[in-house]
């Protein structure tokens, strides 16, 4: 069983010794891809090797506003329907006058008449290939670098489009090459550095007439929005770091099945807001949080009292139905990501503020999985190894389970008579079952500017503390700083 892009008609299969090869195509179109049934002269068993001849055409990129976007993604070409990792060589013959990039190293090439002959080799075994193709210019930036990285991108079009985007009141970024191009450079350097060696020499990115991003081995297809303007509140960054997260979460560190999907979109996804920290400072990825927590808690109207809800992360692409259509994306990618601020949180050492657990966990997770799959259990054991705890608890409620907790904290300051100040509390948690737990921080700000930090486990019961011996003046009393749980609080 093997599938192939719907606008795409295969015309005739052979096999290795030339023969005929009878097959039957059954369009799906729910996911936009055609089934092909071959029929064999005789079982394959598991260790066998069989060569085929697919002759197949259509339409694989479509031209719009004079790029093309290749529409087939990574369906252009037969794959089994569980794609497995392999390697590839792969021959394009196209136009000279555009530009074209794939996946893979550039090899060799051949000009034939008008046209040119490139050839590209991958490897090391992967999913998915692709490749691009226009009237772009090549670009490249982080030369001095360690891994360099080449924008194919046409700014003499962006320039032709830019009355009409400003008729859409967008406004349009000048030399987006160079703004798309840094980030990219820093992202991949920045990932390196915390997660362990990136696998390819370089890393090519090509502007396509879409909105989404897609990451193949080495080579990245990036939506249009991103070149026209980097916003203010980062979400571009994002977008951009997100993508090349993948090379490590998606394309090196795969996941086992459909439920398992957020070790590659959730880690991309967390990885790029690392990435926003480290660029534009802690509170800008702060306030992009609040924003996937605000989205994460509106999306369901629920009745009063029955507490808020979001799917579950393991339901992966079956988190969206017909009535919850941007779920996926809402639970796979952001509450995703929060299950990853979460656990940094639970591991960030609140007296000297070290992060080093966290940061050698995705390490480790990363040495460990490279060019394999891995499995939601797989991160669960690595992250109770780190955190010295058993997280069926945490997993359960956070990656399996729909509940959001809300807590509201009532606080009083006293100053004792020896001068010290104490501060004393109650955290209510609601909207959660009796059964739900949580650590929570809360932090002391001090009028000198100190702050005190603690953990305290919540669970259903109301939960009453006291920090005494303060020397200095307590100015503020805040629960869950940093964001640390994926909750709403009332203070
Ligand atoms: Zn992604």
């Amino acid at each position: 069983m093997l599938s192939l892009h719907p606008d795409l008609r295969m015309r005739s299969v052979k096999n290795g010794d030339g023969r005929t090869v009878r097959f039957l195509g059954r369009e799906e179109k729910r996911d936009n891809r055609r089934i092909l049934y071959l029929f064999m002269d005789r079982p394959i068993a598991a260790d066998d090797t069989t060569r085929f001849e697919f002759v197949y055409e259509g339409e694989i990129a479509r031209e719009n506003v004079g790029l093309f976007y290749v529409t087939a993604g990574a369906e252009w070409y037969p794959t089994p329907v569980e794609r497995k990792r392999s390697t590839f060589d792969l021959s394009f013959r196209t136009p000279r006058g555009y530009a074209f990039v794939a996946t893979g190293d550039r090899v060799g090439e051949v000009p034939i008449g008008d046209t040119i002959m490139t050839r590209w080799t991958v490897t090391r075994p992967t999913r998915n290939v692709s490749f691009a193709i226009g009237p772009m210019e090549r670009y490249e930036f982080g030369t001095d670098r360690k891994y360099p990285v080449e924008i194919y991108f046409s700014e003499q079009l962006h320039v032709n489009l830019g009355p009409a985007l400003i008729a859409n009141g967008l406004t349009v970024g000048r030399h987006m090459e160079r703004q798309v191009g840094n980030d990219l450079v820093e992202a991949l350097h920045m990932f390196d550095t915390e997660f362990g060696p990136y696998p390819y020499e370089r890393l090519r990115a090509a502007e396509i007439i879409a909105f989404h991003g897609e990451a193949f081995p080495g080579f990245l297809h990036m939506g249009y929005p991103t070149w026209v303007q980097t916003d203010v509140s980062g979400t571009q960054k994002v977008f951009r770091a997100h993508e090349v997260a993948h090379q490590w979460w998606g394309v090196e560190v795969g996941y086992a099945t459909y439920r398992d999907q957020w070790l590659s979109e959730a880690f991309a996804e967390y990885s790029a807001l690392l990435y926003l920290q480290a660029a534009d400072g802690t509170s800008s990825m702060l306030d992009l949080l609040r924003e996937y927590r605000d989205d994460i808690f509106s999306v369901r109207k629920y009745l009063f009292g029955s507490g808020a809800r979001s799917g579950a992360i393991a339901l992966g692409y079956r988190a969206h139905s017909s009535e919850t259509e941007g779920d996926y994306n809402l639970v796979v990618y952001k509450k995703g990501a929060f299950v990853l601020h979460m656990l940094r949180s639970m591991m960030i050492d609140l007296d000297t503020m070290e992060e080093t657990r966290f940061f050698d966990m995705l390490r480790e997770f990363y040495a460990t999985y490279r060019g394999r799959d891995a499995s939601t259990h797989d991160f669960q054991v690595l992250a109770e190894r780190y955190l010295g705890e058993d997280l069926d608890w945490f997993f359960d409620q956070w990656v399996y389970g729909s509940q959001l907790p809300e807590y509201k904290l009532r606080s009083s300051i006293e100053q004792s008579e020896n001068g010290d100040y104490v501060v004393r509390g109650r955290i209510e948690p609601r909207g959660v079952d009796s059964s739900f737990r949580m650590v929570v921080p809360l932090v002391v700000e001090l009028e000198t500017g100190a702050r005190v930090y603690r953990r305290y486990l919540v669970t259903d019961q109301r939960y009453d503390f006291e920090i005494a011996g303060l020397a200095a003046r307590p100015e503020k009393v805040r629960l869950n700083p940093f964001e640390a749980v994926l909750a709403k609080v009332d203070q």
